[in-house]
Formats: structure tokens, sequence, C-alpha cells
């Protein structure tokens, strides 16, 4: 079980406008509860100076949805820990889904992302998960285990400075969620794992994802290891997002 503050943390993808995440913003800042657990906006990387500049003065963090592993020089279209961090950054979305599907992102990438985001003061969200084919083969552990081991194994002492986002790859924007029950036996498990890795595995807060909402988001936040969300869709409406932090605060 867990005392430390939730975080909420809304992945954005590649959504958005200047319009648009400057309504989407205003409704966040307008609505945010005193005593608001922690809360994250991932925008596409175009937008960061700018979201970083509309919630300066409010408690909402600004964090990005990838980092090169490289730290400078010449890898088009990449952006390193220390410029996200120059721009104000705090967390950095390592390993989703979507990359490691579409951009063949290995366990190693995504560790090596992680740690380049650590060395830089970013803290990095890696994200796990199993597909349906995988959970219906009964490897939900195994793989989940095998990604976070490849996270661990990077960032070495540092395992207490990661947050770690559990996200089915069945549940991501299908509006299928895991039920309270097979998420927490899966944060359980990932729990174990850390608490192996280092004596302040209570430090670092396991983060479910895929398809949570508005209505759904309370029964999952009550389980004693869901340490707080990654929220897609819902993220992109500041009444459900408000929701959603309400429940976790
Ligand atoms: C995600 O992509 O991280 C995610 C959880 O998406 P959604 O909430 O839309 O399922």
């Amino acid at each position: 079980m867990n005392a430390m503050k939730k975080l909420i943390a809304g992945n954005w993808k590649m959504n958005g406008s200047r319009a648009d995440n400057a309504a989407l913003l205003a409704g966040i800042a307008a609505g945010l509860p005193a005593n608001a657990c922690d809360v994250l906006v991932c925008p596409p990387a175009v937008y960061i100076a700018d979201v970083v500049q509309a919630l300066q003065g409010t408690a909402v963090m600004v964090g990005s949805q990838d980092v090169s592993a490289a730290d400078k020089g010449a890898f088009t279209g990449e952006l390193s820990a220390a410029m996200l961090a120059d721009c104000g950054v705090r967390y950095a979305i390592v390993g989703h889904s979507e990359r490691r599907l579409y951009h063949g992102e290995t366990d190693a990438v995504v560790g090596a992302k992680a740690q380049a985001a650590l060395a830089k003061g970013i803290t990095p969200i890696v994200c796990v998960g199993e597909t349906l084919e995988q959970r219906e083969a009964g490897e939900t552990q195994a793989v989940v285990k095998r990604q976070l081991a490849g996270a661990i194994h990077a960032v070495a002492h540092c395992v207490s400075e990661i947050v770690v986002a559990y996200e089915p790859v069945w549940a991501i924007g299908t509006g299928k969620t895991a039920s309270p029950e097979q998420a927490q036996e899966v944060h359980a498990v990932l729990r174990a794992q850390l608490a192996a890795a280092t004596e302040q595995s209570g430090r670092v807060r396991i983060l479910y994802g895929g398809s949570m909402n508005a209505a759904n988001a309370q029964t999952l936040l009550a389980q004693p290891d869901i340490d707080g969300g990654l929220i897609g869709g819902a993220a992109l409406k500041a009444a459900d997002f408000l929701t959603i932090i309400q429940a976790a605060s």
C-alpha cells in the first residue's frame, strides 16, 4: 500500500493545435482542485514550449512523449534530454507501445532512453504491457517483467527515480479497460520486481494506462498498487481529465 501522491499524466499523442491546446489547458487550470494529485501533460513536442508558458503559475507539469537515447549530434528528427529539460520538461514517456510497435523500439533502446532522461534530471515514465495475444497465451507476467528488467538494468542505481506505467496494449485506445483486479495483479508483480531491485521501491509510482476514463478511474485508482494513471483519449477533454484528477486527489 502506498501513501505517496498519485500522478495523473495526460498523453496527448499526435493531437491538438495551438488553439485546441490553449482551450484545453485553460479548462484544466480553471478546474484544478486545491491539493490536487501531481498532474502532468505530455503534448506533441512542437508545442512543449507553448504549453510550458501557458502553465506558468499552475501546478501542472509538462512532459514529453519520447526522448532520444543520444546526447547530441547527427540524429535527424530526435530531441535530446538536455533540450527537453532546457524547455521545462520534467517527465518523459519512454517505450510507449506505439513507439515499440511503429518505431521498433526494443527493451534496450527503451532502457537507454530512460537512462538518458535521468542523466538530465527528467523522470522517465517507462511503459510496459502485453498484447492481447500474449495475454491469451498466459505470457503477461513474463512480458512485463522482461520489459521492466530492461529499464532496471539500464538505470542501475537510479531505479527508485523512475515511474512505471502498466499499459496493456489491448486496452489502449480501444475502450477495453483492464478490470481493477487484472490491473492490480500485474501492478503487484511489477512492485515485487522493483522491490528486488531497490530498497526504495515504495517511492516508485506505478501508473495504469489503457482506456482509463472519468467513469472507471476511481475504482482503478483505489487498487493498492495503482499510483496514478497515464491517460490518452480522456486527457483531451478538460472535464474528463479533471474528473480523473479529482479521483486521484
Ligand atoms: C496511452 O496511449 O497511453 C493510453 C492510455 O491511451 P488511452 O487512454 O486512449 O487508452
